[in-house]
């Protein structure tokens, strides 16, 4: 057993984030770089099997193995400083789900990664969306700057235009994107001067410089950097802990994930202002604090991942106490113990056994067909954490049995995805039972249904693309104004939603026009 005192330091030491980003920001070279840094505890299938790159891809569908790409989201574990890092991904390309917004209800900070020369994604702006609505903190990295791209501060305007956040960097730019030198560490005025290594393949060269040596060496790139860094000053554009934390404001950070430039520094802000595991509060708002006895939500399960067993792997975020392996802890939602013999840290082709594991800290639990997304775990005294929310589906396609006489197992498998949450099921009378609609995030989680359908409920599946991209919430009332609507559809969702369903923007902005005062609220994402 392990002191509440223990286990209060072990929290104080866990930083926990996911890294949001557009595809090919530079994620996985990031991580590559941060895990260069750090020392590397655990990997759980990190990184994706990109051609020619190391990775532990884990092969557990098919349909990834074919991709090469993992559709799990992994938790990686390193040591800087002193401190566990816990890096949970976000999956993104294809493999862009609801899974990948759920990984955000698991962290306590995200890094926000940006391209230098395209500026802010829609990808970036999606997850985003949620970092704000769930209210993590945010750090932001200014990536490629070894690239031409777009001028430091017209990022610093986009940054505040798009997301509202007032950036406040920490580090600055010495030499125009293209032309990356190093950077002004605003805090202490000094110059830290990078030198580039041999394909970005071990740490790269760093020395600090005072502000006249730097002046000497970089003429011109320096006396800019200075004077633009003044411009921010003036802004009040300067780092405050209380602002960042309470999601006013983002520190910002220039870099160069490829040439290893920046990545330091992004450790240390980690270690220095990214909060740490604290307690957090249960469905009835009240905290449990981190040295209350173990407990830990759900927060992403993935099945099917080895098909001889029949394999279910449930992620569960630690919240508050020790969680040893072995220990027997009480399954919230059906009050009904589960033993955890099987934990594990590291998954993938080699599945590690974790023994230990404390506040932020991500386990792998095995055989966990019981456990859903969301549900809580706790030793001791009871607790419940507030449910994931469902996410705005942006893709739809009308499911059907192949084969009628498979309706009972067709019904059971809708019924089983649904309560997992890998897509979500939406119906009205018009469509029935037979026919209902799957909405999703990204369409991947499709190919997953689908897979499942046939291969794990016996019930082979027709899919039919529906043309919407857009759902809105709407109340009753306004389902016979909705009915009338030329390619508009209103269906409800298990958790009682009713969603109106619309090709794209411009015809729910028709509608909106058409019926002034129709209720049509964005979900969470949209
Ligand atoms: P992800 O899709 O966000 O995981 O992006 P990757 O890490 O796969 O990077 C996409 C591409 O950008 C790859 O070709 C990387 O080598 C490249 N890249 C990543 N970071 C940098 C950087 O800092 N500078 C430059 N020039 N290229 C980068």
């Amino acid at each position: 057993m392990s002191s509440p005192s223990e286990v209060l330091a072990q929290a104080r030491r866990r930083r926990t984030f996911a890294v949001i980003s557009h595809p090919d920001a530079g994620k996985s070279t990031l991580t590559e770089a941060l895990a260069l840094h750090a020392r590397v505890i655990g990997q759980a299938g990190a990184t994706h099997g990109k051609a020619g790159r190391r990775g532990t891809v884990s092969d557990w569908m098919t349909m990834e193995r074919e991709r090469g790409i993992s559709i799990s989201s992994a938790a990686l574990q390193f040591e800087y400083r002193d401190t566990v890092i816990n890096l949970l991904d976000t999956p993104g390309h294809a493999d862009f789900s609801e899974d990948t917004y759920r990984v955000l209800s698991a962290v306590d900070c995200a890094v926000m990664l940006v391209d230098a020369a395209k500026g802010l994604e829609t990808q970036t702006m999606k997850l985003f969306e949620v970092c704000r609505h769930r209210g993590i903190p945010i750090i932001t990295v200014i990536n490629k700057w070894d690239r031409p791209g777009n001028e430091a501060l017209e990022l610093m305007d986009e940054v505040l235009e798009r997301t509202g956040l007032l950036p406040t960097p920490l580090t600055w730019p010495v030499g125009d994107s293209g032309d990356f030198r190093g950077v002004l560490d605003r805090r202490t005025g000094q110059y830290i001067k990078f030198t580039r290594t041999e394909g970005g393949a071990t740490i790269a060269g760093e020395e600090r410089f005072d502000a006249d040596a730097a002046s000497d060496m970089e003429g011109q790139a320096w006396s800019t950097a200075v004077e633009e860094s003044g411009l921010l000053e003036l802004e009040d554009q300067q780092h405050d802990q209380d602002a960042f934390l309470a999601g006013r404001t983002t520190p910002v950070m220039f870099g160069s994930a490829v040439l290893n430039f920046g990545v330091h520094q992004l450790l240390d802000t980690l270690v220095d202002l990214a909060p740490y595991a604290e307690a957090r509060p249960d469905s009835d708002g009240e905290l449990r604090p981190v040295d209350a006895p173990f407990s830990g939500f759900v927060f992403k399960v993935q099945a099917g991942m080895d098909t001889a067993h029949r394999d279910r792997l449930a992620f569960v975020r630690v919240c508050s106490g020790l969680f040893t392996r072995g220990m027997v802890v009480t399954h919230a939602a059906t009050g009904k113990p589960f033993a955890t013999k099987y934990a594990q840290h590291v998954f993938g082709r080699d599945r590690e056994v974790i023994d230990e594991a404390y506040p932020g800290d991500v386990v792998g639990l095995v055989n966990a067909s019981a456990l859903r997304v969301g549900d809580s775990l706790y030793v001791d005294k009871p607790v419940s954490f507030p449910p994931i929310p469902t996410f705005a589906p942006e893709h739809f396609m009308v499911i059907r049995a192949k084969d009628s006489s498979k309706y009972k197992q067709f019904r059971r498998g809708i019924s089983q995805l649904d309560h997992e949450g890998v897509v979500q099921v939406l119906r009205s009378d018009l469509r029935g039972d037979q026919a209902p609609v799957l909405g999703a995030v990204g369409p991947m989680q499709f190919e997953v249904a689908e897979d499942r359908m046939n291969n794990e409920f016996n019930a082979p599946v027709k899919l039919e693309r529906l043309d919407f991209s857009l759902a809105r919430r709407t109340t009753p009332d306004w389902i016979p104004q909705l009915g009338r609507e030329r390619s508009v559809e209103v269906l409800s969702r298990s958790d009682g939603e009713l969603l109106a369903l619309f090709s794209d923007r411009w015809r729910l902005a028709g509608v909106e026009r058409e019926h002034p005062g129709i209720v049509l609220e964005p979900l969470v994402v949209s």
